[in-house]
């Protein structure tokens, strides 16, 4: 009976699939797309076969094809995000290769307007407006971090000093209480649930970077203005703005704390918004010194998150957080009550076949 309780509290992972449109500049549109269906089927095709093993089925709970509007999107996981305000934890990410749309889906194209906003602009927006239309039950703060880890090391995007802030360090208590939950779920059998209760209490339900600046939300200017300072910082000491961005990781993290003004009673709610690096192979044979760290460290972070989330799925007593910077910082929100979302992004086009069959794989694994 016990075991099956502490498996209640896990396992609430969903998994979108979105394929990017092919581009004005791109000349040859032959697609790796054979079939959309309602219910989350994906078929692909095998440009270099033929026959009935060229094709292959994936399943997701949702797919957005190439005609997806930014604000489909959005509707469709806003009930999600506003479960926040209820006190939940949420955390959506994206992955994929370069260039597959992964910050097009959460943060937008270069120079986005209001309608090609992505889910960071949108969730912030959101939250602001539905917290301000609660006023008279429930009173709201809300913060904002953003961060950046690169070759495991943590950037603040927010800050605008330059001394050690700019690289805050994850709470010890996160690694401490990471430590006693990942050994006590494997001994939690032996143990009764009131001992389950404390070790649950021990686990911060707030920030995991408390160094790292956290900007408040309260107007819906301020959403624009600390989208911009944070991509203004990302590209801040990087030679190549794309280049960077793509091997690194951002996390948005938007921090509510609310008070019922009837009862008095509070709660705390957070919302993860990340940015993956991109999961596309780098050959080790032609990649050296910082090039080859780097890969080895999205490498590392990559496969990590993708451990979590597979021992999540099966809903396995050991969740290992504490292999990557990045789980570290994803913890509160992923397992436990905590919702998760990953949309698993693909460039439609036939020349990255092998890469997208690898994402997909990726997908496979923890779907
Ligand atoms: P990634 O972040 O995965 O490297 P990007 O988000 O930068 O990929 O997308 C690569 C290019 O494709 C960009 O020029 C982007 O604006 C464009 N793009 C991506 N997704 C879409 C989409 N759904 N609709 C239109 N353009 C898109
Ligand atoms: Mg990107």
């Amino acid at each position: 009976k016990m075991f099956n309780e502490i498996q209640e509290l896990k396992g609430n992972i969903r998994v979108y699939c979105r394929i990017r449109p092919f581009l004005p500049a791109q000349r040859e549109k032959q697609t790796i797309v054979d079939y959309i269906g309602e219910d989350g089927e994906l078929v692909i095709a095998n440009p270099s076969k033929q026959g009935k093993d060229s094709h292959r089925l994936f399943k997701f709970n949702k797919v957005f094809g190439l005609a997806a509007t930014q604000e489909e999107v959005f509707s469709d996981i806003q009930p999600l995000i506003r479960s926040v305000l209820d006190g939940f934890n949420v955390c959506i990410f994206a992955y994929g290769q370069t260039g597959s749309g992964k910050t097009f889906t959460m943060t937008g194209p270069n120079g986005a307007t209001k309608e090609t906003w992505g889910v960071n602009y949108r969730a912030l927006n959101d939250l602001f407006e539905l917290s301000q239309s609660r006023k008279s039950a429930l009173t709201y703060e809300m913060g904002v971090q953003m961060i950046e880890i690169y070759n495991e090391q943590v950037r603040d995007l927010l800050s605008n000093d330059s001394s050690q802030k700019k690289y805050p360090s994850i709470h010890p208590s996160y690694l401490l209480t990471h430590s006693i939950h990942d050994f006590s779920m494997s001994i939690i059998c032996f143990l009764d649930l009131r001992t389950l209760g404390i070790l649950t209490q021990l686990q911060p339900n707030g920030l995991a970077v408390p160094d790292a600046s956290m900007q408040p939300v309260n107007s819906t200017s301020d959403v624009m203005e600390i989208m911009e300072t944070g991509l203004r910082n990302r590209a801040v000491g990087a030679t190549a703005l794309n280049e960077r961005s793509s091997r690194s990781h951002s996390v948005v993290t938007i921090n509510v704390r609310g008070k019922d003004l009837k009862t008095g009673a509070a709660l705390l709610g957070n919302l993860h918004l990340v940015d993956l690096a991109g999961s596309e192979r780098v050959d080790r044979s032609e990649v050296t010194g910082d090039r080859l760290r780097e890969a080895q460290h999205i490498n590392k972070s990559l496969s990590a998150l993708g451990d979590v989330i597979f021992a999540l799925a099966q809903k396995s007593p050991h969740v290992p957080y504490r292999n990557s910077k990045l789980t570290q910082v994803l913890q509160s929100s992923l397992g436990g009550q905590a919702k998760t979302l990953m949309f698993v992004q693909l460039n439609p086009d036939v020349n990255s076949y092998s890469e997208s069959l690898s994402t997909l794989k990726f997908a496979e694994r923890v779907s």
